[in-house]
This record gives structure tokens, sequence and C-alpha cells, in this order.
């Protein structure tokens, strides 16, 4: 799948463009801006613009070179993300297993583009660093440029309570190997040593518009349950990021109210059990989240059992009913827990009372 297209951020790929084609781009750029409006999507522009065989002020997107950017297989184009720690104490094998674990992701990404923000505990390490250097030594495939991307820059961590990985970039950016290129990106800049941001050209990005948010999910991204479209577009606060992964974790919420909604109305104590290991609760927020969903889907049944349209999908069962009173006493059930949530009671047993107590309303 090809990359998503690029959103916004004119004025910065102007002057991105303007100097690629003057030969003045600088070797070490930081991107810096809120979570989710495109840094790292505007670093691969950037690759893909100085790769470009046509020197245009934005890559033609037919030529080879930008083929093989869109596919994220251009060979001199080398995407750092965040990944586990290697585990191994080896450090040869452990640079072998960061090279292992970031060719995983870029797999993964190649067939799901929009991809969602790394794993809180994962980093740049000291073996990330290693490989990034082992790369940057060798000589391009292509013969032009080489692009370094370290995406989530302020996760070069401290290792041992030294700044070894760090200070690693930081002699690899002093002195730039000819014809390279480093973008760092990263959502402050503050959190990137002072010797880094000294030797780098900043790019500042804000957050995009209402409008572009919607017309790229619009666009873009698979309808997903959860609220409604302009309810995303105005949370997401100018990020399409934030709007798609608040997509997929409210979509979470959906699915397990649905599920949980199902096996009660098909009154089976098997599937009951069933959805109720698979309820998020392991997290109070996932939890008030599926109680949330339950509710909202509850009310949207209720319209659809008064014959006005539903808003989002709605368990064909509850549709079916046709009388929205006992819709809106399980309604009123799901309130109450919502209420006990709060307190300190444990959520498995709070919803299995639920279950049971819906299973009589229904
Ligand atoms: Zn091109």
């Amino acid at each position: 799948m090809p990359l998503p297209p690029i959103v916004g951020h004119s004025e910065a790929r102007q002057r991105l463009a303007e100097a690629v084609r003057s030969g003045r781009l600088p070797q070490v750029i930081v991107i810096s801006g809120p979570v989710g409006v495109g840094k790292q999507r505007l670093a691969l522009w950037l690759a893909q613009l100085a790769f470009c065989e046509r020197k245009e002020l934005e890559p033609c997107g037919r030529c080879r070179s930008c083929h093989l950017v869109d596919g994220l297989s251009h060979a001199d184009l080398h995407w750092f993300v965040p990944i586990p720690r290697p585990k191994v104490a080896d450090p040869d094998k452990a640079v072998d297993e960061a090279a292992q674990a970031i060719a995983e992701v870029m797999e993964e990404r190649r067939s799901k583009p929009l991809y969602a923000p790394p794993d809180g505990m994962a980093s740049h390490s000291m073996a990330s660093v290693r490989l990034l250097h082992r790369q940057a030594s060798l000589t391009a495939v292509e013969g032009g440029r080489r692009v370094f991307i370290l995406g989530d820059a302020e996760r070069l961590v401290p290792q041992d309570s030294s700044q070894e990985a760090a200070n690693a970039m930081l002699k690899l950016l002093e002195e730039p190997p000819p014809g390279s290129l480093f973008v760092l990106t990263t959502v402050d800049p503050r959190r990137l040593l002072p010797t880094i941001r000294s030797r780098a050209v900043p790019v500042r990005l804000n957050r995009l518009t209402d409008e572009q948010v919607r017309g790229f999910l619009t666009a873009n991204a698979p309808p997903l349950p959860g609220p409604p479209l302009d309810e995303r577009v105005a949370q997401a606060a100018g990020s399409i990021g934030v709007a798609l992964s608040s997509g997929e974790e409210s979509g979470k919420a959906y699915r397990a109210a649905g599920a949980l909604l199902e096996a009660v109305m098909a009154g089976s104590a098997a599937g009951f059990e069933r959805a109720l290991k698979q309820a998020p609760y392991s997290a109070r927020g996932e939890f008030t989240a599926m109680l949330d969903a339950l509710a909202d889907t509850l009310s949207e049944a209720a319209r659809g059992a008064l014959g006005q349209p539903t808003r989002r999908p709605v368990p064909e069962a509850l549709l079916r009913r046709g009388d929205p009173a006992p819709l809106l006493r399980a309604l009123e059930r799901v309130a109450e827990a919502r209420e006990s949530a709060y307190g300190n009671v444990n959520p498995q047993i709070l919803l299995a009372v639920l279950g049971e107590e819906l299973a009589e309303v229904l």
C-alpha cells in the first residue's frame, strides 16, 4: 500500500523544496510539532523529494525513486522508529536484533501505512544508534543521497544512567557523511540534547485545520465505530494521528459493548462469559469507555426502535425489538453502573452484575 497522502504544512514544504532545488538543504533537520500532525510523513515527503528524478517542488510520484519511497523500499532511505530495547547483552547481536525489529515494523507499515503511536516503552537504544552508524558508513545503493529519519527522537534514551545513545547520535550529526541527510522528528525539541539541537535546522509544524483532518479521514481512513466524524474531528484538535487513534480506542470500546449486548440478547451463558473476558477492563479508563459505548449503543438502538435513523451500527437483535422501553430501562442500569465505576468497585464484578440486569430488562 502506498503512503497516505501528505496533508497541509505547505509553508514548510515550500521552504524545504526551495532548499532542495537550490542545493542548500541542510544535512541535519529537526521537525517538531504536536503529536499526529504528520512530522514523519513530512520527513518521508522530503526523502521522496530528495530522491525524485524530476527536480520539481513536489515529488512527482511517478518516477522509480518516488515509487520506491512510496513502498518504503528505497535502499537509501533508513527510517528509524522506537523499538523495544534488544534483550541480548552482546552488542553486535543487539544491533542485529534492532535491525530485525525495525525491519518488522517497516513490513507492517508497508501493508498498513496508518500506524498507531509507538509503545510507551519503545526507544532508540544504543543498538539502534549503532545500526544507524553502521548504515551511515556505507555508500549509497542508488548512487545519490542517503536519508536517515529518526522518528520520536526524544526517545534517544539515556541508558544505564549515561547518555550513551544520544551522544553517539551526536557524533554522527557533528560530521554527517557526505550526501547524507538526517531528519529527526519530535514533539518537543527541548527534550533533545542541546548539542544535537544546535547542529540542526529547525522546522516547526502547526496543527492542521479541522477541514484538513476531516478531508483526510473521509478519504483515507476506514469507517470506524465510535463517535461520529464531526465529533472525532473536533476532539482531534488538528491532529490526524489523534483522530485515528481515538477512533481505534473507541472502536475497541464499541466492539466490546456490541459483543456484550449480543451475548446478553442471545441469552447464552457461555457467550456472556466470553464477552466478559474480552471486555477491555484492564484499565479503569478502558472500562468506563466501554460503559459509555454501551450506553451510546443502547440509546442509538432506542432511536432505531422509534424508527429514527441510527448514527452508527447497532446489533441487529436490539433493532428488532421495536419497543424502546426495555432499551431505556437498560440504559438506566448502565448509567448506575457508570456511577459505581467511579468508586472502588471491581470492574469485572460490576460488569457481571450489569450483564444479569441487562438480561432481565432486555
Ligand atoms: Zn519522482
